[in-house]
């Protein structure tokens, strides 16, 4: 049986992030071993779902780490590979060959998959669902002999794809389940201005309606919708959420919630396990909560947390929730937690794309969501008021003439 000093389950962000933190702490040659069931080295998610989608040329940003990385440092990937057992008292994982593999310390680096909401003929040729680089590159192919494509969920991954198969010069229409966009965090003038953006860019917006599944022979050719309507299709993209990868460790003594359950220090109920990224949920020391993230910066973050933990460099983890997305030409980044605000401010103009929102409870602020287009300033200054608590004043918050520091009160 193969030992090694570190053992990570799962081959996505967070393995990537923690694999190049294990050689910055300079483990040894033989140390790390990655079970991935990917089919390329670990790699960042975001690009699928944009301009990976559009081109395929357009892979810089994929690969973490390339493969002279993995084999300078001594480090064994085992790619199309999946851990079926995880023998905790025995330090052991068994992979799907029957192989077994020893660890002294194991990080769980699971991630999530796609939710399938039970939608009627899903298995029809041309419906997708986005996770993985394959999933990218069959929605790519199918879209060079598709027309019309239906967009299943407003969310960020519906959102993304819709922009870019539109760029791609597609008849895009989305069945949104909620009356806007994004409407996990959208407040009615957020989501007019994407809801106006969409439409002016040619894609056909349903809200307020579900989609019940699919019909086709053999090949999607329609989408059936709950209210009876129906829209053609030949192309289908799927966005309905993600959930973190548990299942494998539904047997164990895992202390298991939504997701895994972690300290501050990476660290689960069972002494030398750690899990990182989507697949946990983590004491939250910004909002004294309990946080799961599904987002590319947490799996960055916590991933290089982790290698550091284990690797004896104890520290608490500290994070912002913060998420980023882009839709046609524009961007967008998301810092804090909006959910107990009591008030929405803006600065710029919500009518047009140079626009910031920004969440309070009385004047301390939960959460700020900022175009591409505002100045620099205002996502570092939202990251530090968020993180140190600092009193603002909502009363000039708005004032375009006041400059961002001149807000900050008792000082
Ligand atoms: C298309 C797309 C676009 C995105 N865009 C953005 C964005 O713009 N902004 C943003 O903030 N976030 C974005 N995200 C989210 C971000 O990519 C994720 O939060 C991040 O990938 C999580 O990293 P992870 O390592 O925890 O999980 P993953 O990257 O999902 O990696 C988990 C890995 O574990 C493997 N695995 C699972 N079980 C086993 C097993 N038993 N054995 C072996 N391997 C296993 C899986 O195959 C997978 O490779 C996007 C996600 C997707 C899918």
């Amino acid at each position: 049986m193969k030992n090694y000093k570190y053992l990570i389950i799962g081959g996505g962000t967070t393995a990537g992030y923690a694999a190049a933190e294990f050689v910055e702490q300079n483990i040894g040659q033989g140390e790390l071993c990655i079970i991935s069931a990917e089919t390329i080295l670990p790699m960042n998610r975001p690009p699928l779902s944009k301009e990976y989608l559009k081109d395929k040329s357009n892979d810089d940003e994929l690969l973490i780490n390339d493969k002279q990385f993995y084999m300078n440092n001594g480090i064994e990937v085992m790619l199309k590979t999946t851990a079926k057992e995880v023998k905790f008292a025995e330090k052991k994982v068994v992979v799907d060959s029957g192989e077994e593999l020893g660890y002294k310390k194991l990080l769980i680096a699971t991630g999530s998959s796609v939710i399938h909401p039970g939608l009627e003929n899903e298995n029809l040729d041309n419906v997708f669902y986005l996770r993985n680089v394959v999933h990218s590159d069959k929605i790519r192919e199918a879209a060079a002999n598709a027309k019309n494509v239906v967009i299943i969920g407003g969310g960020y991954i519906g959102t993304e794809t819709a922009a870019i198969l539109k760029e791609m010069g597609l008849q895009v229409s989305m069945v949104i389940p909620e009356d806007k966009l994004l409407a996990k965090f959208a407040t009615p003038e957020i989501g007019e201005f994407f809801r106006n953006l969409f439409r002016e860019k040619g894609v056909d917006l349903y809200f307020n309606e579900e989609a019940k599944g699919f019909a086709g022979r053999g090949k999607v050719e329609k989408v059936e919708m709950r209210s009876g309507r129906d829209l053609p299709a030949d192309l289908v993209v799927v966005g309905a959420g993600v959930k973190p990868n548990v299942s494998l460790f539904k047997d164990s003594n895992l202390n298991i919630n939504k997701g895994i359950v972690v300290d501050e220090y990476c660290q689960t109920n069972i002494p030398d396990v750690f899990a990182a990224g989507d697949v946990v949920e983590f004491p939250d020391v910004v909002f004294d909560t309990i946080r799961h993230v599904e987002h590319w910066e947490n799996a960055f973050e916590q991933g290089k947390h982790a290698a550091r933990v284990m690797t004896e460099n104890f520290e608490r983890y500290n994070f912002l929730p913060f998420f980023f997305s882009d839709v046609f030409e524009y961007g967008y980044e998301f810092f804090g937690d909006s959910s107990g605000a009591k008030t929405v401010l803006y600065r710029g103009d919500v009518k047009s794309a140079d626009f910031s929102a920004w969440w309070f409870d009385e004047n301390r602020l939960l959460a700020a969501f900022i175009m591409s287009s505002r100045p620099e300033e205002e996502g570092k200054m939202a990251r530090e008021w968020i993180q140190m608590k600092t009193p603002l004043d909502t009363d000039k918050f708005e004032d375009p003439d006041v400059k961002l520091d001149a807000l900050v009160l008792n000082r």
